[in-house]
C-alpha cells in the first residue's frame, strides 16, 4: 500500500459509507480512526475497553514539574520512515530533546561489589556482542541453515561468545561475562521475552530496524495520540466498553450491518466492518470465546505460535539525586555465578539490567519475563526496600535512601493487554504474522467483515508503536479502498 504515512491525497470519493467499529483505543485503533475521519468518513465508533485511550502508550506525571514517566511506549525507535517521529518532529514535541543526556553523559558499569568495568573492556564486549547479533539476524536474511533445529538466538549468542571468552584469562573472563549477560538482559527488554534462549534464531532478523537514533518525547508519549485524536470526533470514541464477542456471520445479523459487537454489559454495536487491535495476549486468552463463527484454525494457530511476553518498569523517586551529576546510567553487572538462591522473592531483582536517570531525582529500571511478573505482585515498599539495597551494592555506597515514591507497570497482569509486546518464539514464522492480519470474510460475502490491526500484525515493525500506527492506517484504508472508486 502506497499510502503508508497516511499523508498523501486525502480526497476519495465514496461509493457508499460504511459503518466501521474499531476494537482498541491504542493507537493502531486511534490511527484507524484517524484516517478514516480525514478520509470524511464519519459513521464510525472506537470501542476502548479501559478508562483511557493510548493502550500501551501511557504516559504520567512524576513530579509538580511538569516530567512524565512512560509506563509503556518510551522510545521513538529510529527516524527515517518513521511516522511517529515525522509526527513528534512536525508538532515540536522534540525540542527538548536530549536536555538530560547533554548533562548526563556518563553510563556506569558497575558490579554486585561495587567494582566498575573499564569503558575499554565494555567497548570491546560490546563490539563482539554487535557481531553475534547481526550474525543472528543473517539467518532470516539468508537462506543459511541455523546450527541446530528450532535453534535459539539465545543459545546461539551463548555458544559463540562462551568461544571468544576462551582466549582470555579468569578476571578478565569474569567481567567480560558480566558485561556480556548485562547485554542478554536487556535484549531481553527489547525483545519482549522471558529468555533469549525463547526466541527463534532463524527468524530473528525479520524485524527491521530503522536507522537514526532513539528519541523520547520530554511532554510524553501520549502527546503523540492527542495529535491524531485532534481529527476525531469526540463522541466517537467510547471508553468502558469492554468487548466480549464479535459476531461475523451475516446471516444472523442485519443484512445491511453485518458484523454485531457485543460489550460485557449487553451493549450491541453493529457494523459492516469492525478493525480488532487488541494485543495478542488479549488474543491468547480469549479468541476462542471472542468470535462467532470461531476463527480459522489457521488464524488460531499463528495467534498461539507467535510470542508475546512481559517487559516491566520500576520507577524510583528520591527526595535529593543519588547518582553523581553526570550519570545517565547505572549498568547493572550482575554475576550468574553468585545466584545462591532460586526463590524469585529474592532474585526477581537481578532481571533489572539498569537504572537510568530520567530527571535528577528519578531512576526507572526496566526488567522481563517471570521476575517481571513476580514484580508485579509485590507491594510499593517491597520494591522500594530492594531497590535500595541493590543500588547500595552497586554503588557501594550505604547511604542511598528508601525512595519515597515507587510507580511500577504490571503489564502481565492488566486484562486488556496481558502482557507487554510481540516477538516471535521459537516455532512461529513471520508468516504467521502475514496469516494473523488476514481479514476475515463471511461465505458468501464480497467484503471482508473483520479487519486485524495492532502491533502484532506488523511483518517487520512488530513490538513497537510505528509498527502500530502502520496497521491502524493499512486496515482503515484496506476499508476505503473497498468503498471509492
Ligand atoms: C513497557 C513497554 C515499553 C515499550 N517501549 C516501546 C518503545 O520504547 N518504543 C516503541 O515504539 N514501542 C514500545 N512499546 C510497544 C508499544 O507500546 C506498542 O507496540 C504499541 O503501543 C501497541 O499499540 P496497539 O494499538 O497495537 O495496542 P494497544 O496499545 O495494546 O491497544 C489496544 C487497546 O485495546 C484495548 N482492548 C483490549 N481488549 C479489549 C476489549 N475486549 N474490548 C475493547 N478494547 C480492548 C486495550 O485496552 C488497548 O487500549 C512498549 C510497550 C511496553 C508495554
Amino acid at each position: 500500500m502506497e499510502d503508508l504515512n497516511g499523508t498523501v491525497d486525502e480526497s476519495v470519493s465514496w461509493t457508499n459509507k460504511p459503518k466501521v467499529i474499531i476494537i482498541g483505543a491504542g493507537i493502531a485503533g486511534i490511527a484507524a480512526g484517524e484516517y478514516l475521519a480525514r478520509k470524511g468518513l464519519t459513521d464510525f465508533k472506537i470501542l476502548e475497553a479501559s478508562n483511557r485511550t493510548g493502550g500501551r502508550i501511557w504516559s504520567v506525571d512524576v513530579d509538580d514539574d511538569g516530567h512524565k514517566a512512560e509506563m509503556g511506549a518510551n522510545w521513538i525507535h529510529g527516524i527515517e520512515r518513521n511516522p511517529i517521529y515525522q509526527i513528534a518532529d512536525q508538532n515540536h514535541l522534540l525540542e527538548l530533546r536530549h536536555a538530560n543526556r547533554n548533562l548526563r553523559r556518563r553510563d556506569l558499569h558497575a558490579t554486585e561489589s561495587g567494582d566498575i568495568v573499564s569503558d575499554k573492556m565494555v567497548k570491546e564486549v560490546d563490539f563482539s556482542y554487535g557481531m553475534l547479533i547481526a550474525e543472528c539476524e543473517d539467518y532470516f536474511h539468508s537462506s543459511m541453515p541455523t546450527p541446530e533445529e528450532g535453534d535459539s538466538v539465545g543459545a546461539h549468542l551463548e555458544r559463540e561468545f562462551q568461544e571468544k571468552l576462551d582466549k582470555y584469562s579468569n578476571g578478565d573472563r569474569r567481567f567480560r561475562q558480566m558485561v556480556f549477560d548485562q547485554r542478554i538482559l536487556l535484549e531481553c527488554c527489547i525483545t519482549g521475552c522471558d529468555n533469549m534462549s525463547d526466541v527463534s534464531l532463524e527468524e530473528f532478523g525479520c524485524y527491521e530496524e530503522l536507522p537514526g537514533v532513539h528519541y523520547t518525547i520530554p511532554p510524553g508519549f501520549e502527546a503523540i495520540l492527542e495529535i491524531l485524536k485532534k481529527n476525531i470526533p469526540e463522541e466517537n470514541i467510547l471508553l468502558n466498553k469492554p468487548v466480549k464477542t464479535i459476531n461475523w456471520s451475516p446471516s444472523e445479523n442485519n443484512k445491511s450491518e453485518e458484523v454485531c459487537v457485543e460489550c460485557e454489559n449487553g451493549e450491541k454495536f453493529y457494523a459492516n466492518h469492525v478493525i480488532c487491535t487488541v494485543s495478542i495476549g488479549v488474543l491468547k486468552a480469549a479468541c476462542d470465546r471472542m468470535f462467532y463463527p470461531p476463527l480459522p484454525k489457521d488464524k488460531q494457530q499463528a495467534i498461539q505460535s507467535l510470542g508475546f511476553g512481559i517487559v516491566d518498569k520500576v520507577i524510583l523517586e528520591f527526595d535529593q539525586t543519588v547518582v553523581d551529576s553526570d550519570v545517565f546510567r547505572i549498568e547493572l553487572l550482575w554475576d550468574r555465578d553468585n545466584v545462591k538462591e532460586k526463590d524469585l522473592r529474592y532474585t526477581w531483582m537481578r532481571k533489572i539490567y539498569s537504572f537510568e536517570v530520567v530527571h535528577e531525582n528519578i531512576l526507572v529500571g526496566w526488567l522481563s519475563g517471570k521476575e517481571a511478573l513476580y514484580m508485579e505482585s509485590l507491594t510499593e515498599d517491597q520494591i522500594a526496600e530492594d531497590c535500595r539495597d541493590l543500588l547500595r551494592k552497586f554503588l557501594n555506597r550505604n547511604d542511598i535512601p528508601l525512595p519515597k515514591r515507587v510507580i511500577r507497570t504490571r503489564w502481565g497482569n492488566n486484562p486488556y493487554t496481558r502482557g507487554s509486546y510481540s516477538f516471535l518464539a521459537i516455532g512461529a514464522r513471520q508468516k504467521d504474522i502475514y496469516t494473523l492480519q488476514e481479514p476475515l470474510t463471511a461465505s458468501g460475502c464480497d467484503k471482508p467483515q473483520v479487519l486485524f490491526g495492532g502491533e502484532a500484525t506488523h511483518p517487520t515493525f512488530y513490538s513497537t508503536t510505528h509498527g502500530a500506527l502502520l496497521t491502524g492506517y493499512r486496515e482503515a484504508q484496506r476499508i476505503v479502498k473497498l468503498h471509492t472508486e
